[in-house]
């Protein structure tokens, strides 16, 4: 279970280019257990990472019995869930009693349906057979949830949303996760950057070598490593490559940090690697931050370019219409036209303002479709004939005739000022490809053979999430995958005595 210090190095990625890195690990092969001049600890389980995933996994984990570390390479938990709205997709949650109407079999099919029929049947009926009991489980965390109800289809009511408070409802379940894991006694070791997995000559992994503020050291895991280490949005260099260049110009939505340690640690031990052109998107402010949803999903108001036409459907979900912005647009850059009935969804409209104002972003606003179009910059006899067009297609129930399709179930004529502006560009969340598990969340290599003491959770994973998803399904496959990582690895732990 000792590594040298040559053999280390002789399989590194880090410091390669992507390219070299690819060659180098499949020539070389990666780090093999020996004696190791570095300090080493060893645990049953270990988690690179300090997200949703990885904190559900180590909270599992430590729940299950199992003495387990959570190593983060920052100074505190910095990935993308802390800028998340902390909505999750579930079902059968007690949550959601009421809403008998819906079922798994729902579920798993329009998640499939979402996915293009590429993603993993197995991994969504696991997400769907074990999200409900995993949302009970974080309420028991005491996570402020608020169930969402009756959004247009496929959201319906399967989205319980973390209540911020202040904060955003990622860093609420953040926040209420580090307190149970420090309830757990879990030790959370800070500024450890995992770069390399340690692994056998069978291609086993046995632990993680990391960087960490007293030098080199090595993480040993007796039941698995658990990589929970986010996607690598933020690496443009595999960005550009494997979703291609225009990728660059989306505005980054999320953290800088995440830029994929889950590809070039699987590389390690030749995992299949999936959907790495595959994306999370959704629509922000191109400044400020400010993010707009779920205003854009609630059926109401249009969407329109610098030049005041509508250029995409407004019911696509987040993925497709950001993706849309950036591509359909020259500039990335488009409005939600959004009249003050809006408001009669549960005020959806006001609380979208206050928000925004919260973080210091003033809507452009006016009494009048000119007013509003002269205060975003907007021409104002283009938007006005947008609108006249608009509104005498829902008058006339043709709305789904308009060019492009207006395809909500009830629209809304745009007549009740104030009327808003809010600004969306395309950004770039997370990616949602990389080393494929199967149902245990057991990385498998090219050969779909599941590589021992190698599991993967979160944005991290590949093979749950391809083209779009039910909002809510990210966080939630980080919970669900996350703990089922846990449990085996624990499990595994136990059976190595
Ligand atoms: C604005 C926005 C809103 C969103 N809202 C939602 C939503 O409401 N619902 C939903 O389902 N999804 C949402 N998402 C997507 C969702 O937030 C992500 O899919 C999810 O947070 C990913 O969590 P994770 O635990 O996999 O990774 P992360 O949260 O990115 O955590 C990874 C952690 O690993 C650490 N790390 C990385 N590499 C190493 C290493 N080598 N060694 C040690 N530590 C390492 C990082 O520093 C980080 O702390 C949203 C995304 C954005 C950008």
């Amino acid at each position: 279970m000792q590594l040298k210090r040559r053999e280390i190095l002789k399989g590194s990625l880090l410091g390669a280019g992507m390219t070299v890195g690819l060659t180098d690990v499949f020539a070389k092969g990666s780090s093999h257990s020996g004696e190791s001049e570095f300090p080493t600890e060893t645990f049953d389980v270990v988690v690179v990472g300090a997200g949703m995933a990885g904190m559900c996994a180590a909270l599992e984990a430590a729940e299950k019995g199992a003495n387990v570390v959570l190593l983060e390479k920052r100074g505190r938990p910095d990935g993308v869930t802390v800028y998340s709205s902390g909505w999750i997709a579930a079902v059968g949650s007690d949550m959601q009693k009421h809403h008998p109407e819906d079922t798994k079999e729902a579920f798993v099919a329009d998640m499939m349906r979402l996915s293009r029929y590429k993603s993993d049947p197995e991994l969504i009926k696991r997400y769907a057979e074990e999200a409900g009991e995993g949302v009970n489980w974080l309420i028991q965390k005491g996570v402020p949830f608020k169930l969402w109800e009756n959004l247009p289809s496929p959201e319906l009511s399967r989205c319980v949303i973390s209540q911020g408070n202040g904060i955003t409802g990622g860093s609420m379940l953040i926040r209420c996760l580090l307190k149970a894991l420090n309830e757990k006694k879990v030790p959370i070791r800070y500024n450890t950057n995992a770069i390399e997995l340690i692994v056998t000559a069978n291609n086993e992994v046995e632990g993680v070598s990391c960087h960490t503020p007293e030098g080199r050291k090595n993480y040993l895991a007796k039941g698995g490593v658990i990589l929970t280490t986010g996607g690598y949005g933020a690496n443009t260099a595999m960005t550009g490559a494997w979703i291609g260049p225009w990728a660059n110009n989306l505005v980054m939505r999320a953290s800088p940090w995440s830029v994929g340690e889950n590809i070039t640690m699987g590389m390690q031990v030749r995992a299949k690697l999936v959907y790495l052109d595959q994306f999370y998107a959704g629509p922000i402010t191109p400044t400020g931050h400010a993010n707009p949803s779920p205003l854009m999903h609630a059926g109401y108001g249009i969407q329109v370019n610098t030049a005041g036409k509508r250029f995409l459907p407004e019911d696509w979900l987040q993925v497709p219409k950001a993706k849309g912005i950036a591509n359909l647009t020259p500039d990335n850059r488009s409005f939600m036209l959004i009249g003050s009935d809006a408001d009669d969804n549960d005020q959806i409209l006001t609380k979208t303002l206050k928000r925004f104002a919260n973080l210091g972003y003033k809507v452009p606003n006016g009494k009048t479709i000119a007013d509003v179009a002269k205060a975003a910059g907007v021409p104002a006899k283009a938007l006005e004939e947008t609108v006249k067009e608009f509104n005498a297609a829902v008058k006339a129930g043709k709305a789904k005739e308009l060019d492009p399709p207006y395809e909500f179930a009830t629209p809304h004529a745009l007549e009740k000022g104030p009327f808003y502006m809010i600004p969306a560009a395309g950004g770039m969340a997370n990616t949602m490809g990389g080393p494929k598990i199967n149902v245990n969340a057991n990385v498998v290599t090219w050969e779909d053979e599941p590589v021992p003491g190698l599991y993967a959770a979160g944005a991290a994973a590949g093979g749950v999430w391809v083209h779009d998803d039910i909002g809510g399904n990210q966080l939630g496959g980080c919970m669900v995958f996350g703990r089922v990582a846990a449990r085996h690895a624990t499990a595994r732990a136990k059976a190595h005595g």
